[in-house]
C-alpha cells in the first residue's frame, strides 16, 4: 500500500481527509514522520501556498505527500478573505475571523461565497494539483457546531443548512475538499497509481 504523508498539522484537516482516503493508502501524519514545524506558508495564492507546502515536506522527509490549502473568497469582498482565511482578522482564531466576515457583510445582500481547495500531491514521480470548488453563501449568523472554520456561516448552495449543521459524512460528500479529494483518486485510479 502506499505510504503518504498529510501535509496538515490542522486536525479537522485530517479527520475529514482520512475517511475519504479509505482503505487505498496509509496516510501519514506530519507527527508520524517526526516533523513538528510549521509549515512554511508565503505564497500569494492557494496554488502556491499548497505546492510550497508539499514540497517542504517532499524535499525534507522524502516521502510522497499531499497538501491542502483552502480559502473562503466572498464575492461582495472581491474575492477576500481568500489567501488570508486562516488570518482575516489578524489572528488565527475562527471566532474572530467569522466575526469580522459576517461585520464586513453587513451592509451588502449581496451573501455569495464559495470555498476552494487545492490539493498538491508530490512524488518522485510528479507534481500535480486538484481543485475543488464549492459555492455559496455567508450566513446572516452563526448555525451549528459541527466543524471548524467558517462553517458556521457558510451555507452551500442547494441546501438551507451551514457546514457545521452537516454530519461529517455530508460535509464529505460535497465540500471542496472533498472534490479535490475526488479528483486526486480519479487520477490515481487512471493511472493505476492505487
Ligand atoms: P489553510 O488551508 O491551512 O491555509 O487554512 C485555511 C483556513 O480556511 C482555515 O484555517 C479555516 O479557517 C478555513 N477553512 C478551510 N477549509 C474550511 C472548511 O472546510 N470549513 C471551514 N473553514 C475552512
Amino acid at each position: 500500500m502506499i505510504q503518504i504523508c498529510l501535509a496538515t498539522n490542522n486536525a479537522h484537516k485530517i479527520a475529514e481527509i482520512k475517511p475519504i482516503f479509505d482503505q487505498s493508502f496509509h496516510l501519514l501524519t506530519l507527527r508520524e514522520i517526526g516533523c513538528s514545524e510549521e509549515l512554511p506558508e508565503t505564497g500569494n495564492t492557494l496554488e502556491e501556498n499548497s505546492l510550497e507546502k508539499a514540497s517542504y515536506v517532499f524535499n525534507k522527509y522524502n516521502i510522497a505527500c499531499l497538501a491542502d490549502d483552502s480559502g473562503l473568497e466572498v464575492v461582495a469582498l472581491n474575492g477576500a478573505p481568500g489567501v488570508d482565511t486562516a488570518h482575516y482578522s489578524g489572528t488565527r482564531d475562527a471566532w474572530q475571523n467569522n466575526q469580522l466576515l459576517l461585520e464586513n457583510l453587513k451592509e451588502t445582500t449581496n451573501r455569495e461565497a464559495q470555498f476552494k481547495t487545492v490539493i498538491t500531491y508530490i512524488s518522485p514521480k510528479e507534481i500535480k494539483q486538484f481543485t475543488g470548488i464549492i459555492k455559496g453563501k455567508i450566513a446572516l449568523n452563526y448555525q451549528g457546531q459541527n466543524g471548524f472554520g467558517y462553517d458556521p456561516i457558510f451555507i452551500p448552495d442547494g441546501y438551507e443548512i451551514s457546514f457545521a449543521q452537516m454530519d461529517l459524512a455530508l460535509k464529505n460528500q460535497i465540500s471542496h475538499r472533498a472534490l479535490a479529494i475526488k479528483q486526486l483518486l480519479a487520477y490515481f485510479t487512471a493511472y493505476n497509481l492505487l
